[in-house]
């Protein structure tokens, strides 16, 4: 089922997500929902708390851009245990539609989390999937890639999620 997407400033984004305890059957709902959401909305990545659910849940797609053969990811309880170098990446997001920017990252990071059955397993990620990995666990943790921007281009994201909402005529 595809659900809705939550934009900014919606406290929900804000919160601090809590960690999955059942890998249960409302969990395997949970993630499908969240991977046909992403593929309707068209985005390469979304995080539980995107469409409402304050738990620890990411998933990600980032195959129409790297030749990683591992497309479809589902990480539960994400954790980033290594990070290094740095490298500019241009971010959007679906919580903030309509504004992209460059912001800067480590651009290597290994993550460890469990599969959706409660498996545990380690991501070693670098470039556009290290970038994306960190944008969606950032979610978790309630932050946004705006937030590492200055306060006038913050104002410009803020402006086009405004317009944005009014020209589809969403609350
Ligand atoms: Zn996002």
């Amino acid at each position: 089922m595809i659900r809705k997407i939550l934009y900014s400033p919606h406290p929900v984004l804000r919160r601090v997500a809590a960690k999955v305890q059942k890998f249960d059957d409302t969990l395997q709902v949970l993630v499908s929902d969240m991977f046909e959401t992403m593929y309707a909305e068209k985005g390469a990545g979304l995080a539980a708390p995107q469409i409402g659910v304050s738990l620890r849940v990411i998933v990600l797609d980032v195959s129409y851009a790297t030749e990683n053969p591992c497309h479809k990811i589902a990480v539960i309880n994400p954790e980033i245990i290594a990070a290094q170098d740095s490298k500019e990446f241009n971010e959007g997001c679906l919580s903030v539609p309509g504004y992209y920017e460059k912001v800067t990252r480590p651009s290597k990071v290994v993550i460890t989390g469990f599969d959706v059955n409660g498996s545990p397993f380690e991501i070693h990620a670098e470039d556009l999937l290290a970038d994306c990995l960190q944008h969606e666990i950032d979610h978790l943790n309630g932050k946004l890639f705006i937030d590492m921007l200055s306060p006038l281009k913050r104002g410009m994201a803020r402006r086009k999620v405004e317009k944005y909402k009014r020209e589809h005529q969403l609350d």
